[in-house]
């Protein structure tokens, strides 16, 4: 500033010296004039540098820095200054904000931001595909006109946000059911906060839980109802002695059915909350095919009046890794299907093969009824059944071939289900090489 004046008194000076070499009579009046016409000038040339200094700001770019002298300049240089900090700091929060985002955008969760209105600001892209928003076009869109579901509007209007609610995505369809649970919170001034969370898996398992209680209570209570009808009229009747033993058979024969539906559930679950058998222990199949082949041999002398016509073979002898226990009880399983669904004296064929791969095939083919195709991927679910009262004639529980898939799981193999309806059906499990080995005959 002292600089500033100084200098404005070094101009008068010069104007002042200036109007000295007039040629007046009167110096003093030279002097008076040379002081006005450099003051003149002062005031012109801070004008222009003001008019520089207004231009730069008008034109709003802060990038490039202007260069004036004077006063002017000082006050385009702090405006510089200031605004170039102010840019930083809008840089660093536009940055935090975007991060911020990009954590959003990452959540596996849909998020969504509403407007006191309940209008949608913004959406994460796991939002966009729980609800099938576009995420530009349909911002500032009312979420009540896009959600049409009865049960989320209630909750929208309903003001009670203490818990979530669960309805369907919007690309659930009746082959593949999508579940949602979505919840809003209150933040801010009347803004909204929804979060959607995919439960399908979760709801799935909650609906299999619930049908397999159900499923084992009915299998259970059917039996059970049976023996404490025959137990009532064993106390209340006078019977004869043959009729007693009638009754006691029947009896056994309805525990027996439940003593056979707890092992297959024990079986299950023992499947089911293992780790799957190691490679550690080589089991001979010519002995698990024997085992099977007796067991198979005397169910169909129980069931059928007229045997089947049971052949076994093997390709060559073979060993595999895993658990005994299990092997026998999926193997033992697929035969006493075939057994208990072919007519008496129809043939069954049970076949090992050593693929040329190295992998081998334990293969049970049958001239039963066959199975039509809707039938066949439900068929390793717990309790399915196709026909319902041959299984339960012959003391099915519904649990075989799911005790089955499972073991061929566990060690690796792949369950295969060939069927036509009046075309008997091929099961078959094909191991992994890892776990065949040949041996010398
Ligand atoms: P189940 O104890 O009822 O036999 P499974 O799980 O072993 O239960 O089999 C499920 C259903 O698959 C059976 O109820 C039956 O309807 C059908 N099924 C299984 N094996 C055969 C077969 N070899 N031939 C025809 N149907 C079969």
């Amino acid at each position: 500033m002292v600089w500033r004046v100084f200098r404005f008194f070094l101009f008068q000076l010069a104007g002042a010296l200036l109007g000295l070499l007039l040629p007046l009579n009167n110096h003093l009046h030279g002097v008076l004039l040379g002081m006005v016409l450099a003051s003149a000038l002062w005031v012109l040339l801070d004008l222009r540098r003001g008019m520089v200094l207004l231009a730069w700001l008008k034109e709003g770019n802060t990038q490039s820095r202007v260069r004036i002298s004077g006063l002017w300049g000082e006050v385009a240089d702090r405006t510089w200054r200031l605004t170039r900090a102010r840019d930083k700091k809008v840089e660093e929060s536009q940055g935090r904000l975007n991060e911020f985002l990009a954590a959003i955008q990452a959540s596996p969760n849909g998020v969504v931001l509403l407007d006191a209105q309940g209008c949608i600001e913004w959406c994460n892209e796991t939002a966009a595909d729980h609800f099938a928003f576009d995420p530009q076009r349909d911002v500032l869109q009312h979420i009540g006109n896009l959600l049409r579901d009865p049960g989320f509007l209630a909750y929208l209007g309903g003001e009670d946000y203490a818990g979530d609610i669960v309805m369907p995505g919007a690309r659930s369809t009746a082959s593949r059911p999508v579940q949602l649970a979505v919840h809003l919170h209150r933040y801010g001034e009347g803004r909204k906060l929804l979060l959607s969370r995919d439960v399908t898996s979760v709801e799935q398992a909650d609906v299999m839980r619930r049908d397999f209680v159900a499923n084992v209570s009915h299998e259970i209570r059917t039996p059970l109802t049976v023996m404490s009808g025959f137990v009532e009229t064993l106390q209340t009747l006078p019977l004869s002695n043959e009729e007693r033993a009638r009754y006691l058979d029947l009896m056994a024969q309805q525990a027996r059915r439940m003593q056979t539906l707890v092992s297959d559930l024990l079986t299950l679950s023992k499947l089911e909350g293992s780790p799957p058998p190691g490679t550690a222990e080589w089991l001979s199949v010519a002995g698990l095919l024997l085992l099977c082949e007796q067991d198979g041999r005397d169910l169909s002398r129980l069931l059928v009046d007229q045997s089947h016509d049971l052949r076994f073979s093997m390709s060559g002898p073979c060993e595999i890794a895993g658990s005994h226990s299990e092997l026998l009880s999926a193997m033992s399983n697929l035969v006493s299907n075939a057994v208990r669904y072919t007519p008496a004296g129809e043939s069954i064929e049970v076949r090992w093969q050593n693929l040329p791969d190295g992998r081998a095939e334990f293969s049970v083919k049958d001239a039963g009824p066959g199975i039509a195709p809707e039938h066949i991927p439900r068929l390793t679910e717990r309790f399915y059944r196709v026909d319902r009262s041959r299984s339960r004639e012959t003391g099915g529980t519904g649990l075989g071939l799911a005790i089955v898939k499972h073991v061929a799981q566990r060690h690796g193999a792949e369950l295969l289900i060939e069927s036509q309806p009046g075309q008997g059906s091929r099961f078959a499990m094909v191991f992994p090489a890892s776990r065949v080995r040949q041996i010398p005959a």
